[in-house]
């Protein structure tokens, strides 16, 4: 079968043949519960991938589209009893997907020759689009289409995707941080800090919270100002080859072996970024260095909960928060005490439970783009759960949840903040600065990045 075989194929076949069908991930998996119908959970998808690696099932449509089916959020994973990576055999499954063609036509071929191919793999690309687009929003074009009604001749997923259209920040993460911040206190620690791709565009004030967090909390800070995409968007698409590339520029770019963490606040990230070693197991002259990188790569949350958070001496207003875990974040990268010790040591904040806090909000990368109907019902789901706790912020510590509860509570016109963890934090640092007793802060505050709130 080719090229098109060598992914499910020249797996290890213990990963492919792991899964005893016990069934314990079916309650867990959002599409199995949604339709009841075996194909769509993680044990159909996996014998499925098991019939194409033994060559019992040649490949088809009808494969490709299950595999897109899925959200990806590994629940199933952390289920699993018999330790099955999904997330490998899935990833493996949709490369074998696009490799084969299956799923060819002339707009799916442009879509992804243009967003993939093109505009993620260059950073310089993706702001030139940003400050298009913020040019769009901001200069009022945007309100007069919508207002004038003539959205409404387009077809309508083009109007859905249209509205979701997020909002760009006025200045990136390099006009916010500067390249090098050293905390006034001690120096504990050298960190780098990733500032993402999409991140970049849409939350550069939470890559500046968070660079604001790590030196309060005794971390020089290296953010280069130009940087790359880390490649999750490839892998998780069926790219293997420009994930593989973009690992290697990350790793050149942030030499593992000259920093204490490499730091990441987006956990869908994270769950891809830990993982350079099995991607590049292959390349003699990168294996060595992706080790050292899994081993260096930590969330905000992991990281200050190993490092200890210097907790912040005035309180936030009063106010009621409720959590909403990433799924890569807590069935990726298994952190889910981080955050609420995170948010617990915030003076002021009241953290409610949220029930199902680790089921999919239906964001899932580019699920919502291209599965409207399921992310929307995970939606609803979500955003009713937070509701009912009454909380008037939701955190959560990924990009891609952050916009689909932001849109979801928009366009349901439910007043809600949702906010990173680690920008509660770091205001909570900033009331500390304004405070009368401020001088010990702003003794320790790095007065490169205090800008005018400081
Ligand atoms: S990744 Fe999520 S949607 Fe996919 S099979 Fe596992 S639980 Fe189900
Ligand atoms: S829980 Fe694990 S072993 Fe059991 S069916 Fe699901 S993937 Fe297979």
């Amino acid at each position: 079968m080719g090229e098109a075989s060598q992914h499910l194929k020249g797996l290890d076949y213990s990963v492919v043949q792991q899964c005893m069908h016990c069934g314990l991930c079916l309650p867990t998996c959002p599409t199995y519960e949604a339709t009841k119908v075996e194909r769509h959970s993680p044990r159909g998808r996996i014998s499925l991938m098991r019939a194409f690696a033994d060559g019992r099932l040649e490949m088809s449509k009808t494969f490709a589209e299950e595999m897109y089916y899925c959200l990806g959020c590994l629940a199933c994973m952390t289920a699993c009893p018999a330790g099955v990576n999904y997330a490998e055999l899935f990833e493996h499954a949709r490369a074998e997907a696009e490799a084969s063609g299956v799923l060819k036509s002339p707009s799916r071929t442009f879509v992804r020759a243009f967003a993939i191919h093109w505009l993620f793999m260059d950073l310089n690309r993706l702001q030139l689009v940003g400050r298009a687009l913020r040019l769009y929003q901001t200069l009022g074009f945007q309100g007069l289409l919508r207002g004038s009604g003539i959205l409404k001749l387009l077809p309508r997923r083009l109007q859905e995707l249209e509205a979701i259209t997020p909002d760009i920040q006025p200045e990136f993460s390099a006009d916010l941080i500067p390249p090098v911040l050293q905390p006034q206190c001690q120096r504990r620690y050298r960190v780098a800090l990733l500032t993402g791709c999409a991140q970049d565009l849409i939350f550069s004030d939470v890559n500046r919270d968070t660079a604001e967090v790590l030196v309060r909390n005794g971390c020089e800070v290296i953010t280069p100002p130009e940087q790359f995409c880390c490649g999750s968007l490839h892998a998780h698409n069926g790219e293997w080859e420009l994930a593989q590339r973009l690992a290697r520029q990350q790793i050149d770019q942030f030499p593992p072996e000259e920093f204490d963490a490499i730091i990441t606040n987006a956990g869908g990230c994270g769950s891809h970024l830990k993982h350079y070693r099995s991607l590049l197991a292959h390349d003699v002259k990168y294996r060595e260095r992706a080790r050292i990188w899994d081993q260096k790569v930590k969330d905000i949350h992991e990281w200050l909960a190993t490092i200890g958070i210097t907790p912040p001496n005035a309180q936030l207003p009063k106010q009621v928060v409720t959590y909403h875990e990433s799924c890569h974040l807590a069935h990726g990268q298994k952190i889910t005490a981080a955050p609420r010790q995170l948010l617990c040591s915030i003076p002021g904040l009241r953290l409610i439970e949220l029930p199902e806090s680790k089921w999919c909000c239906g964001s899932a990368g580019i699920y919502n783009l291209i599965q409207p109907a399921m992310a929307n019902a995970l939606l609803d789901r979500k955003l009713n759960h937070i509701k009912g706790t009454g909380a008037e912020v939701v955190a959560t510590g990924n990009p891609g949840c952050l916009l689909q509860l932001i849109n979801g509570a928009k366009a349901r016109g439910i007043q809600l903040r949702v906010v990173h963890p680690v920008t509660l934090l770091a205001e909570a640092y900033r009331t500390e600065c304004r405070s009368p007793n401020a001088e010990s802060c702003t003794r320790n505050a790095p007065s490169s990045i205090l800008h005018s709130e400081f």
